[in-house]
């Protein structure tokens, strides 16, 4: 017997035009659960994905889910609020655009601002492949992946 699976969280890939839709920001006491359960659950039944973004989940909401050394973190209302000067080029793939690599240059090192899924503010300077990875998925958030262009 099959196991119904009650979860319609659906990966998007390209060429799904809500990739290229600009995410507008979480209120004040919004219940964005829904959001946040369907973007887990394509993450952790993904087997490459270290991050994801609310609208390859289907939402076009700003938040995304990182994962850190092995757990998630949701980030509401991402914003990068300095960066450093410093660039390097690294290759890049995406779950919304399969088997596509590029050479990719970001700042080595981002500052930033987010909401916790309690609501909370968070800051923190983040470093190396974790600040490209939020780089990455803060880009989707705008309509835009630097993989796929
Ligand atoms: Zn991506």
């Amino acid at each position: 017997m099959k196991r119904r699976n009650r979860c319609k969280a659906k990966l998007r890939i390209y060429p799904d035009p809500i990739l290229k839709a600009v995410c507008e920001p979480v209120g004040d006491g919004e219940d964005v659960s829904d959001v946040i359960r369907d973007m887990m659950h394509i993450l952790t039944n993904s087997k490459t994905g270290v991050g994801l973004a609310a609208p390859q989940a289907g939402h076009t909401k700003r938040i995304i889910i990182i994962s850190f050394a092995g757990f998630f973190r949701t980030m509401i209302n991402p914003r990068i609020v300095e960066h450093g000067s410093a660039l390097v080029v690294r290759n890049e793939g995406c779950l919304s655009y399969p088997g596509i690599y590029k050479d990719i240059e970001r700042p080595v090192w981002i500052d930033l601002r987010y909401d916790d899924e309690n609501g909370r503010p968070q800051p923190g300077m983040v470093f190396d492949m974790d600040a490209r990875i939020i780089q990455h998925e803060i880009d989707h958030l705008n309509g835009k992946c630097k993989v796929g262009e």
